[in-house]
Order: C-alpha cells, then structure tokens, then sequence
C-alpha cells in the first residue's frame, strides 16, 4: 500500500545572513506517518521545522501540504492551514493557567469550536483536566510537554512538529511522552515530524527517519533500518554492540 503525501519539502535552502543552514534538503511525510529526523547539535534540525512553518523564510525550494504550496504564506497562515509546531523548550506562559496556555494555540478557531478543542485535549490528557486552573509554570516538565502539544492540538493540525519533546525529561517521563505521540497517531491519524537528540526513542516510534548532517540528508529509511544501521548506531547509538539494547 502507498502512503499518500502529506508535507513535500523539495530543495529546501535556508539561512541566517550570510550562513546558509539547509541545503537543497528534500523530505516527504505520508498521511498518518511518523517521520523523524536526527542529527548532531547545529545539523539544522530546528532550522527545517522553523523554515517548514514559515518562521524562517526559505531562499529557495518548495513546501507543500497535500500539493498546495506554503513556503510563501506568512506562518500564521501555514498555522491555520494544518501545520503546527511544539517548539524547542515548550514556550509555557508560566504565570497563565494550564487553560489559557491552551486558549493562545486556538488562534484563529471560533468560540464553539475552542471550547471543543479544548474538551479533545483534555480527553488526550486526563492530567491537563486535572491541573486546568494552574499556572503552568508550576507543573512538571512532562505535564509542561503536554500542555506545549495540547496547545498545538488546539488547532485540529493534520501535521504536528515536535523539536525536542524529551529536552531536560527523566527517561519514564520521556517514554510516557513518546507514548502520547504514538496516540497521536493512531487514534487521530495525525502525521508527525519529530526532531530529536534521542533518536534510539525517535527512531523506534518512527515509521521513517532521516539523517541530517550539517545540513544535508545523509541516510534516509525506516525506523527500524536506521537503528541497525551501523553508521547510524556509531554517531547516535552510543557505537557498537547496541544490537542487543535495540533488539
Ligand atoms: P540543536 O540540536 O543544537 O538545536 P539543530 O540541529 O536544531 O541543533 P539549528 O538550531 O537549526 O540546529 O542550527 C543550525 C545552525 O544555524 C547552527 O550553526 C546555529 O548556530 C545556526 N543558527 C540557528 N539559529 C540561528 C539564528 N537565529 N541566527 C543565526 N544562526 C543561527
């Protein structure tokens, strides 16, 4: 079975002045597919998932979402047409309750369909119900996670972008978030593109992954081809004999 197309990302250029970050990058997520990109600190990870939803511009190349072009909206257009992003360190209101945190990512939504949103999220995480009234700053980083996803899925995205959902997590809290990911996907069919520095957790959740090595795509394939692939396992597994762990 063929996986339609969701996000074609094709020759992406991008930069910061005179640095050009991403060069002529190509990258496809499927309907309903997990995909993941690692790499190294500085690869460019975050200057994709920013470029993709408009925060960066592009110099040169295309994105497309079910083959209508983004890369020339401005990001709350891109927002609202599908694509939202969890950004890198959350980005909580601290002193906001866990409910107005969520309120800021309905931009754009009308009132019905807020208060719905927010009925959605709060079956996703029977946690955020409890803590509704709470300044987000007081809850755990894991609970913080959540409300920095819940806040994406204020807007019924049909591609979520995760840049580092396990950034300063234990090991359990990560797994749990992972987990909720993995939900994601398979009760709601949302497509996910996940950028992570742990990518044995990345690469084990994903239905397909890319290596991004200073700024290019190295080796692409399935989650499960990358983690056995030994270049891989070498520069992000911790090196040989992580067969065993991984199995
Ligand atoms: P990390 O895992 O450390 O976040 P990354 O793979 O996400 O790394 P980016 O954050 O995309 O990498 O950074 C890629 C390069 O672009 C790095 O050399 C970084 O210093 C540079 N860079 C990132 N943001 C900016 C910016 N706003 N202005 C100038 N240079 C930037």
């Amino acid at each position: 079975m063929t996986t339609q197309v969701l996000l074609e990302v094709t020759d992406l250029i991008a930069g910061y002045g005179a640095i050009e970050v991403l060069h002529q990058v190509s990258l496809t997520v499927g309907r309903g597919e997990v995909v993941s990109i690692v790499g190294a600190n500085g690869a460019g990870k975050s200057t994709l998932i920013n470029t993709i939803s408009g925060i960066v511009r592009p110099r040169a190349g295309s994105v497309c979402l079910s083959g209508q072009p983004l890369n020339r909206l401005a990001p709350a257009k891109i927002s609202r047409s599908g694509v939202r992003q969890v950004p890198e360190g959350r980005r909580m209101f601290a002193d906001l309750s866990v409910e107005d945190n969520l309120r800021l990512g309905a931009f754009g939504r009308s009132q019905k369909a807020v208060q719905s949103d927010l009925e959605m999220v709060f079956d996703l995480f029977a946690r955020l119900r409890e803590r509704q009234h709470q300044a987000a700053g007081t809850l755990s980083g894991g609970e913080q996670q959540m409300v920095a996803i819940g806040r994406a899925m204020m807007g019924r995205p049909q591609l979520l972008m995760l840049d580092e959902p396990s950034m300063g997590l234990a090991p359990l809290v990560t797994a749990e978030i992972f987990r909720l990911i993995s939900r994601l996907q398979r009760e709601m069919g949302i497509s996910v593109l996940l950028v992570e520095q742990n990518a044995r957790a990345a690469l084990r959740m994903s239905d397909r992954a890319y290596v991004l090595s200073l700024g290019r795509f190295t080796i692409s394939g399935t989650g499960q081809e990358l983690l056995f692939d030994p270049r891989v396992q070498e520069a992000f597994l911790g090196g040989a004999n992580v067969q065993a762990r991984a199995a």
